[in-house]
């Protein structure tokens, strides 16, 4: 005898809890996975109509596989309504901007916040959301559960749906063996197209790796202690480190852009690092790694996650430091060290409903500046040129390459609009960093400073038809890894910067910032590897 859930409205398609996973399986495999299907056959030689089909059938096997032991007669249709429309978003964001949901994607996403994510809801959602979620919630908003016999025939069914999956997945996974091995050997990244399963995967993986990482921390440098020119040199040194946000080198003035993009700094004496490589092509990898002795060469999330930041080791030394934001958070290496947000300190003019442009990062630094004693770091976290919207990160007198993009889309906008934008946030980091140089230099006569300033991680606009960032470092154009970095310091302070540009000559990486800064505040430690600091040489209060 059937069961019903309800009464019969007029038009109900009756269905197991099977047949309906069934049918989202093979609908994702239809609809979303263009992407996968492309990149897999494009690396396949021959005819590939049979591997084709063997790809969709292990796809299908696998989405039925990944939800039959959580779809239930209760949960199944809430748990495909919840998956029909996350899987509508990432197909769509997947398509327009060429990402991968792999785990550090997924991270950043999670971690993205309001104002951020406010910029991605664009029209052409619609139709995706129309056609991917819509659709698919009609059909399942029409369809009447149905249960022969009793739960003991239900499990059985039940049994051995996942029996036949699991043996049709092993089966075409056999059949196929050779060119699928060679296609994980040659395109691991192709995974994180297979959707929905993707984004599955990395969210368990993101949890997976929060959970153990939520302990306390593990103390590095422990040995960390000043130098010996804290006991002579009395005049109070202070760095400021600027954490720029996805600017890149390739439209960076000062290293050699077509476009003069660094129209200030280009008139101040300071040293451009040119050839620099972030370890991370997203915020969530390039930060915490930007502030850890393991870097891109030993690099490892877990380990890092689980550690103290660069900042710890020199407050435990004895150098004060400061963490100053006006983006989403320090990703935890600030974790124990006084911050503050920009828009908690910032002035209204700068800051309009509680968003401020980066200026209001420099708020008080004079004040700061007049009264500071000792060794000091301020760490100032930029929004810079936050996609995609580039036309909110500057101030209308900013605006000087037109027609700039001023569409969050940016698909609606032309390739030369899109640089437009990206440029002139570029012209106001600019501005930022020359105000901040001409600030220390106000104080020259008493403090020595030092600003460092280099850029988290590149962007896409529009090579290869990419946009913003975060591919899978491996597979990631250069675009996305190559960042700018600048240095200046007092004139005849305790940094040698014609030594310095000497070094700036040589490829660096995010790998010696960690390096530098114990360098440049002379912090000695264990972990201070001298090779690795591009100052080693250059400092005129330490014997080398
Ligand atoms: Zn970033």
């Amino acid at each position: 005898m059937d069961t019903a859930d309800t009464d019969p409205p007029r038009w109900t398609i009756n269905a197991r809890v099977e047949t309906l996973l069934l049918g989202a399986s093979v609908f994702w495999a239809l609809a979303v996975n263009q992407r996968f299907f492309s990149g897999a056959l494009a690396g396949h030689p021959g005819s590939s109509l049979g591997f084709t089909l063997a790809l969709g059938l292990a796809l299908v096997a696998l989405h039925f596989l990944l939800l039959a032991p959580f779809a239930t007669r209760v949960t199944v249709k809430p748990l495909l309504a919840l998956m029909f429309v996350a899987t509508a978003f990432a197909a769509h964001y997947m398509n327009r901007l060429g990402i991968y949901l792999d785990p550090s994607m997924l991270r950043n996403v999670l971690r993205t916040d309001v104002r951020e994510a406010s910029e991605l809801f664009t029209p052409s959602l619609l139709p995706d959301l129309l056609l991917l979620a819509g659709l698919p919630l009609l059909v399942l908003w029409r369809v009447r559960l149905v249960r022969r016999g009793g739960w003991t025939s239900a499990l059985g069914i039940r049994v051995a749906s996942i029996g036949i999956a699991a043996a049709l997945l092993v089966g075409t996974v056999v059949a196929q063996y050779q060119p699928l091995a060679s296609l994980m050997r040659n395109q691991k990244e192709l995974r994180y197209l297979v959707t929905p399963a993707n984004y599955l995967w990395s969210m368990a993986s993101v949890f997976g790796r929060e959970a153990r990482a939520s302990g306390p921390k593990t103390p590095i440098g422990t040995d960390a202690r000043p130098g010996e020119s804290w006991h002579h040199s009395a005049r109070p040194r202070v760095v400021v480190l600027v954490v720029g946000e996805t600017a890149r080198a390739a439209n960076w003035g000062l290293d050699g852009y077509t476009r003069q993009t660094t129209p200030q700094l280009a008139t101040l004496p300071v040293v451009a690092f040119r050839d620099v490589t972030s370890c991370g092509t997203n915020t969530e990898v390039s930060v915490p790694c930007m502030f850890s002795a393991l870097g891109r060469r030993r690099y490892d999330e877990d380990t890092i996650r689980g550690s103290e930041s660069l900042l710890n080791l020199l407050a435990r030394a004895g150098v004060r430091v400061r963490w100053r934001d006006n983006q989403a958070g320090c990703k935890g290496v600030c974790d124990g060290v006084p911050s503050e947000t920009a828009a908690a300190v910032g002035p209204a003019s700068l800051c309009p409903d509680g968003h401020c442009l980066d200026e209001a990062l420099l708020t008080g630094l004079d004040g700061w500046l007049a009264q500071a004693t000792g060794r000091q770091v301020l760490v100032l976290h930029q929004l810079g040129n936050h996609g995609p919207a580039y036309f909110r990160r500057y101030p209308p007198e900013f605006e000087r390459f037109k027609p700039a993009c001023r569409d969050e889309d940016l698909r609606n906008c032309s390739r030369e609009q899109i640089v437009n934008a990206y440029d002139n946030a570029l012209l106001y980091t600019d501005h930022l960093l020359a105000t901040l140089v001409r600030t220390l230099q106000a104080h020259a006569d008493r403090v020595d400073a030092t600003m460092v300033y280099v850029s988290d991680h590149g962007e896409s606009l529009g090579e290869n038809n990419l946009f913003l960032h975060g591919l899978p470092y491996p597979i990631a154009p250069q675009e996305q890894k190559k960042v700018p970095m600048v240095v200046w310091s007092t004139a005849g302070g305790s940094l040698d910067t014609a030594c310095l540009g000497r070094r700036a000559a040589l490829p660096a990486s995010h790998d010696n910032l960690f390096h530098l800064m114990l360098g440049l505040l002379d912090v000695q430690t264990s972990l201070y590897e001298p090779a690795m600091d591009p100052s080693h040489g250059c400092r005129r209060d330490v014997t080398p």
